[in-house]
Parts: C-alpha cells; sequence; structure tokens
C-alpha cells in the first residue's frame, strides 16, 4: 500500500509491490514507475488523498472548490504532453490512456485536470505534439481539453 494506514485498506488502492519512485533527472525530479503491466482503458488504481480548498502542488480539483492533495501516488505521476494515463476526478481513479508496459513512467498531462496549474513549467517531455508551457486548461483556447473529453458523456467506466 502506498497510501498511509488512515485512508482505508481498499484493494483497489496502488499497492506497493506494483509502483516504485524513480529519480529520472534533475528537470522531472522522481516519478512513479509502474512494475505491472497495463492495457489500454485499464483501471491503474483507485486515488485517495486529502480533500483541502485551495491548489497545492500535487493536488488535482474534483469540484468548483475543493481538491485532493494526494502527495503519496499521484503527486508522482509526471507530466506528459502525450501522456500514458487519465485521473478521473469524479470517480477518482487512474485509467491507462495506451498500454503501459513495466518499467515505464506513470504520466498525465497536468493541464487536463486544472484551469491553472499551481505552477507553470516548460515542458521538455519531447513529443511532437509538446505545447511548450504548461500552464493549465486555460493555457489555450483548444489544447489541453482533449483529454478531458475522454470521459465526457462516457457514464460505463
Ligand atoms: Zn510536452
Amino acid at each position: 500500500m502506498l497510501y498511509p494506514p488512515e485512508f482505508g485498506q481498499d484493494p483497489l488502492y496502488p499497492q506497493a509491490k506494483d509502483f516504485k519512485i524513480e529519480y529520472k533527472n534533475h528537470v522531472v525530479g522522481s516519478g512513479m514507475v509502474t512494475l505491472k503491466r497495463f492495457k489500454k482503458g485499464d483501471t491503474i488504481a483507485k486515488l485517495a488523498g486529502d480533500v483541502v480548498e485551495s491548489i497545492r502542488p500535487h493536488s488535482f480539483r474534483i469540484s468548483k472548490k475543493k481538491h485532493l492533495n494526494d502527495k503519496y501516488f499521484i503527486g508522482y505521476f509526471i507530466h506528459s504532453c502525450v501522456p500514458n494515463t487519465a485521473i478521473n476526478t469524479k470517480a477518482l481513479i487512474a485509467t491507462a490512456l495506451t498500454d503501459i508496459e513495466p518499467g515505464s513512467y506513470i504520466s498525465i498531462d497536468y493541464s487536463a485536470t486544472e484551469d491553472y496549474l499551481f505552477r507553470q513549467f516548460k515542458c521538455n517531455c519531447g513529443n511532437k505534439k509538446c505545447r511548450g508551457v504548461i500552464a493549465g486548461k486555460k493555457e489555450t483556447k483548444r489544447t489541453g481539453l482533449s483529454l478531458m473529453s475522454y470521459y465526457e458523456g462516457d457514464d460505463d467506466y
């Protein structure tokens, strides 16, 4: 279990045997590496954290005024403009957007869950579709919204 015991013992929570925190580089810092294989569409884990009323470095917005702060698991997800994972902020699950091989960093699009990020940053993800400066959903008119539509109108996740 990667979460502290006070979060409960839900078997869908990320298990320590399935993930490890690995140092990537001095720009990104450490990331969460999966030791397990996931197929596109698989649930990676159920998410938990402290519900807080303001944005934090590792939080994501779950409602108009509430943010979930998860410094144990999601806090280590790295950003990619072409991520392998999406967070469903209503169901509080992380879902694989692509097949994910063991040894891969879990990546999300930091702009997908936030209008404005806690801290803007310059992206070096290296993808052809890299947006350069990552600031939040409202950074530009269109980009960053594409991932949200993954769940919109999709009731049977
Ligand atoms: Zn990028």
